[in-house]
């Protein structure tokens, strides 16, 4: 029998690229899609007829689906992931947003329900394997900024790889004193900190999803540099997500530990 799938933020530009990831799908089918202005018939989201449309998690009936496929908005995404957990639905969680503490407390709520789910910051490819390499880059380069750059409608900043990276830096780095920075004369200039790490987030139309990592050392530099250029290339994460969700019996953060 099909799994079925809920998904949360149908509307928006990574929820259609998943509900035609899904409709392609053997062994999946999308049973339920949840977001609160939706305009236009099912067909014109590419849903099947049979699909229950839902504006608000008020409106949902009890066992609404097994997986929970969720890019909405930073706003929603914690609220969501919970109502997925406490109903034992596995979350599959795109949105960026959630603080470490919401985390925390999710991560402990599906392992007392032994119920798999995965949050991914980034579900590209490119993405996942610059966080992997920055982390091992750190143990031999403590002095290190990041650079990401995104598309001018994003909604949080900085945004979750940027983030994610910067923690997976710190993770691995030795015990380190950042330069400290002597003369500003305008705020905000060295960008965000995240434990002696600065982070810049730069929005612009044009861009999609961008990131480098620039580590210094002694007369030498290293860069490392992902460029997603389209929303696609984060589907084939969502699809191994999905393959991989119902063997876990715990909420899992980064695609890297499912891969
Ligand atoms: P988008 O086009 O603005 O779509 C957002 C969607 O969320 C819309 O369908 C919107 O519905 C819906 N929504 C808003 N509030 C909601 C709520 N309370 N409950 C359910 N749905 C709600 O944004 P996007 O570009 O698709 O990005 C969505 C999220 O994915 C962002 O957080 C982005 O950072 C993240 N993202 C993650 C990855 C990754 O690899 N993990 C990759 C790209 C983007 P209405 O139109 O009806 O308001």
């Amino acid at each position: 029998m099909s799994r079925r799938v809920l998904i949360a933020g149908f509307t928006g530009a990574m929820g259609q690229y998943t509900v035609d990831l899904v409709n392609s799908l053997d062994g999946f089918e999308i049973t339920a899609g949840l977001s609160p202005k939706v305009e236009g018939d099912k067909a014109s989201y590419h849903l099947a007829d049979s699909v229950k449309i839902y504006h608000s998690l008020a409106e949902l009936p009890d066992d609404v689906a097994d997986v929970w496929i969720d890019f909405t908005t930073p706003e929603a995404v914690y609220e969501n992931t919970k109502y997925a957990v406490d109903h034992g639905i596995s979350p599959i969680i795109g949105t960026t947003g959630l603080t470490d503490d919401q985390e925390s407390g999710l991560i402990k709520a599906a392992t007392d329900k032994q119920l798999g789910g995965i949050i991914a910051p980034n579900f590209g490819m490119s993405a996942v394997l610059l966080m992997k390499f920055a982390a091992e880059s750190a143990k031999y380069f403590p002095d290190v900024e990041v650079i990401e750059m995104h598309h001018a409608d994003k909604a949080d900043a900085p945004s979750g790889t940027a983030l994610a990276t910067a923690k997976k830096i710190d993770e691995n780095r030795p015990e380190h004193e950042s330069s400290p920075d002597k003369v500003t004369t305008l705020a905000h200039v060295r960008g965000g900190d995240y434990h002696g790490i600065h982070i810049h987030s730069v929005r612009l139309p044009g861009y999609v999803a961008h990131e480098q990592v620039l580590f210094g050392g002694p007369g030498e530099a290293l860069t490392i540099r992902q460029d997603s250029f389209d929303r696609k290339s984060f589907m084939s994460g969502v699809k191994v997500a999905l393959q991989k969700v119902g063997d876990l019996k715990t909420l899992v953060v980064g695609l890297e530990n499912v891969l």
